[in-house]
């Protein structure tokens, strides 16, 4: 196996942010509508109520998904439009201030003043605005928002995750619809948190724990609640 600490080492944190928000997406969509299935069957609904339910909350959860999203990462999107906006002004009028200002940048992360002068330098002439959203705003051009792309994506991931415990429901002899829920969302808890623990170069086995741990949660706290409320009503 090679060293993983020579100079071409791996690393895993640039995948991080849409696999991050990918398996966010799932992960909800399998733990809420998994809940909300068990809730509906607990509370001793019939086969076909406990399907609609199941496929609104696929629904729900994908739109909510996907607006939430879309105003996080548009109000994210104008933060950096603004911010760079700013950048640009400030260049145009300052000139030499904005030189000495990415000087300093460089200078406080230990580069020698006369290093720090010719970088700043050369980067400027290079492409100035670049050089202070990277250093001093710190937007690079990776990380720049998309919002629309956000909100379909975390939609389409909630999708995914939600139609695995809805076909469970489906597909399973109505007295076991509570078992095997719990057992399919489970597993695909665990092999999503194993494939997003291998993908981001984390340790799988607590990965893998924690997400099972907080899914089983999730299940028997609303199987419980379904269950007293259907008693009830
Ligand atoms: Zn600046």
């Amino acid at each position: 196996m090679p060293d993983p600490y020579l100079p071409k080492e791996h690393h895993f944190s640039h995948r991080t942010g849409w696999l991050r928000a990918a398996v966010l997406g799932a992960n909800d969509g399998i733990v809420s509508t998994a809940s909300l299935v068990i809730g509906v069957a607990s509370a001793d609904a019939s086969p076909s109520a406990i399907l609609v339910a199941g496929m609104a909350g696929l629904v729900a959860g994908a739109m909510s998904m996907a607006a939430g999203e879309f105003v996080s990462v548009s109000s994210q999107s104008d933060t950096e439009k603004a911010d760079l906006e700013i950048e640009r002004k400030a260049l145009q009028k300052f000139p030499e201030e904005e030189l000495e200002e990415l000087t300093q940048i460089y200078i406080e992360r230990g580069v020698e003043p006369a290093t720090a002068q010719a970088v700043a330098t050369q980067l400027t002439r290079h492409d100035a605005l670049s050089a202070h959203a990277r250093d001093e705003i710190g937007i690079t051009e990776i990380a720049t928002a998309r919002p629309i792309q956000a909100a379909w994506s975390s939609a389409a991931s909630f999708s995914t995750g939600a139609a695995l415990p809805l076909a469970a429901a489906a597909l399973a002899p109505e007295a076991l619809v509570t078992p095997v829920v719990a057992v399919v969302s489970l597993i695909s808890l665990a092999i999503l948190g194993w494939l997003s623990a291998s993908a981001g170069g984390a340790g799988k086995t607590r990965a893998v724990v924690r997400v099972v741990f907080w899914g089983a949660a999730a299940m028997v706290v609303t199987g419980l609640i379904g269950a007293a409320f259907g008693t009830v009503v």
